[in-house]
């Protein structure tokens, strides 16, 4: 006759397998999004609850970096189950957004592939891949040139195309086009000639969770490693936390955020962080290359709830917090 103990126990045991039989059956009730580590540039993984998926950008150009990125956007869609992309988004034609691609369709099949039309700033080295290999992925598979307006078939998900190609969405969507009192003082920039004004930008929505992702569209100070556009992201209001895939090199201490906000550090780590802003090096042919990070790398996740809540994890560590339970996140 079992003791009360080990009734217990197999108690337990029963809850426990009953516990596990929704993973097995791989039910999904959040919109995943995997941010990838790829150096700079841009990889960014949507798993909607259906199980289809977009990828945005594929990493750097080949040959070392290509596979290393490769290798990372695997390993997430390996984490989120998924067989198959449904669709990969390349926002423009920059390598660190567009090089690692002929390597992911080698470790991942790629069902569609969306860019925003030919490259406007031609490059030599790349002259052969929109010659043949781009031709070559997507003719096994589908090709769609965005325009703004544009839908994105992702079964659970309304995705928006408002950018391609330097037009942008002239009609507001749902909930917007009234005046935004943080843009009053906007003035227009120097049009950019460069293939960031062509990016693909989408907006997505879920339930009330909505994500924008623009692709390179900003202009001046757009890029994250430098202390002004820290100093701006730490003083804009209604930003929690910001999360960071590396700390900042060119920012120092001053302008970057505690370490479990931040997914990676870099193979030979420093010494001791700087406390003061680095300042950055001059651009040109001489410019040093960023510290090396080809070793093991870490996403930071956003798992979001069709009631606007989501939690952002940062794989490194399991550090995760939840946001928009208090209100503010989900208006
Ligand atoms: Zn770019």
């Amino acid at each position: 006759m079992p003791t009360k103990m080990s009734m217990m126990a197999a108690a337990c045991f029963a809850a426990l397998l009953a516990g596990l039989a929704p993973a097995a059956a791989q039910t999904r009730t959040t919109l995943d999004i995997y941010v990838v580590d790829v150096e700079g540039g841009n990889a960014t993984l949507f798993v909607s609850p259906s199980g289809q998926s977009v990828l945005i950008d594929t990493g750097n150009v080949a040959p070392e970096a290509a596979i290393r990125d490769a290798e990372r956007i695997a390993a997430a869609a390996k984490d989120a189950r998924l067989t198959q992309i449904d669709h990969l988004i390349t926002t423009h034609w920059h390598g660190d957004h567009f090089g690692g691609m002929t390597e992911v369709a080698k470790r991942v099949p790629i069902r569609d592939y969306i860019d925003h039309g030919p490259n406007i700033q031609p490059v030599a080295a790349f002259d052969e891949f929109f010659a043949k290999a781009y031709p070559a992925l997507y003719g096994a598979a589908k090709h769609t040139v965005a325009k703004p307006g544009d839908t994105v078939a992702v079964a659970g998900l309304d995705w928006r195309i408002v950018s391609a190609a330097g037009a942008v969405q002239k009609t507001p969507l749902a909930g917007g086009g009234s005046a935004n009192a943080s843009c009053a003082a906007f003035k227009p920039q120097d049009p950019d000639p460069t293939e960031n004004a062509q990016s693909v930008g989408s907006i997505v929505t879920f339930g009330k969770f909505r994500v924008a992702h623009l692709g390179d569209l900003t202009w001046n100070n757009r890029k994250g490693a430098v202390p002004e556009s820290m100093k701006t992201l730490f003083s804009s209001p209604g930003i929690e936390d910001v999360w960071q895939i590396h700390f900042s090199q060119l920012s120092g201490q001053e302008y970057t955020v505690p370490g479990m906000f931040i997914a990676n550090g870099i193979d030979a780590p420093l010494s001791e962080m700087p406390v003061q802003p680095i300042a950055a090096p001059p651009p040109g042919p001489n410019t040093p290359p960023p510290p090396a990070h080809n070793g093991p790398a870490y996403w930071i996740k956003v798992s979001a709830q069709q009631d606007g809540t989501f939690t952002v994890t940062n794989a490194r560590n399991g550090f995760a917090k939840t946001y928009g339970m208090n209100g503010r996140g989900t208006n």
